[in-house]
């Protein structure tokens, strides 16, 4: 589903956010992505989407090969991985289902499909109740279920959430783990970078856990792994 073989990438001023990493993560895994501020977290969860591109080394995104994929093939590659983002990303003069709605309307569905999409991705993060109301007249948990709502509506495969709940108070952030876990048993694989150990410990799924770029850790299952 998700394969890096020696990924690196290095920004223009010579950073290298992401040094030598390889993985592989299955169809239908929940991974956290751990690791201090500055170690390539989000860089990693970029080069997924083609929001960057490697240095050097291979990143494979369901039968995409991301490393190497043309410019106008882009978007096929991003309609497979939704997005959540730390501050929800909604527009604010829109309406949570507008919000989610225009999400689709790029892909030119009909209304009458965008619509009962919209309805089914809000069942699914249980806020069909608030599709009316504007983002800012919704607390930031429920915005940030609207954000995951939005990523799903494309059906992509995987999700990508950067510190989704990096703004929220604790009982908000379980709530939205759960949601994940909700959209994870569907089948969608999850990657979420997270600082979060409360999270972490008390929803146990497989981490990884970069330091300066590197991949150093990946635990498993309960079996840690060391990295070279
Ligand atoms: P994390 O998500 O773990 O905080 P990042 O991937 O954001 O880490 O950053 C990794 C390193 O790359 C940091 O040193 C950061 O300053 C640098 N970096 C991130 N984005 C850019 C960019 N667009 N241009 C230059 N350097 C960047």
């Amino acid at each position: 589903m998700i394969k890096l073989i020696k990924a690196s990438k290095q920004y223009d001023n010579g950073i290298w956010a992401v040094k030598d990493v390889s993985l592989e993560i299955e169809k239908g895994e929940f991974v956290y992505l751990v690791g201090p501020s500055g170690s390539g977290k989000s860089t990693l969860m970029k080069l997924l989407n083609r929001q960057e591109k490697v240095t050097n080394g291979q990143v494979i995104v369901d039968q995409f090969l991301a490393h190497d994929l043309p410019e106008k093939k882009v978007h096929l590659l991003r309609r497979q991985v939704g997005v959540v983002f730390q501050d929800f990303k909604l527009l604010n003069q829109y309406t949570v289902a507008e919000n989610i709605a225009y999400a689709l309307e790029v892909t030119g569905e009909s209304k009458k499909k965008i619509n009962k999409r919209v309805l089914e991705v809000l069942e699914i993060v249980g806020l069909k109740s608030k599709m009316h109301q504007l983002p800012s007249e919704l607390s930031g948990g429920e915005q940030q279920r609207v954000s995951i709502a939005r990523a799903l509506a494309n059906r992509p495969k995987i999700l990508v959430a950067d510190e989704p709940t990096g703004n929220l108070d604790p009982t908000s952030a379980v709530i939205i783990l759960r949601a994940l876990e909700k959209v994870n048993r569907s089948g969608v694989t999850i990657l979420m970078g997270t600082h979060n150990d409360n999270i972490v410990n008390s929803h146990p799924h497989r981490i990884l856990q970069m330091h300066q770029g590197k991949l150093v850790r990946d635990i498993q299952r309960g079996v840690r792994n060391e990295m070279d």
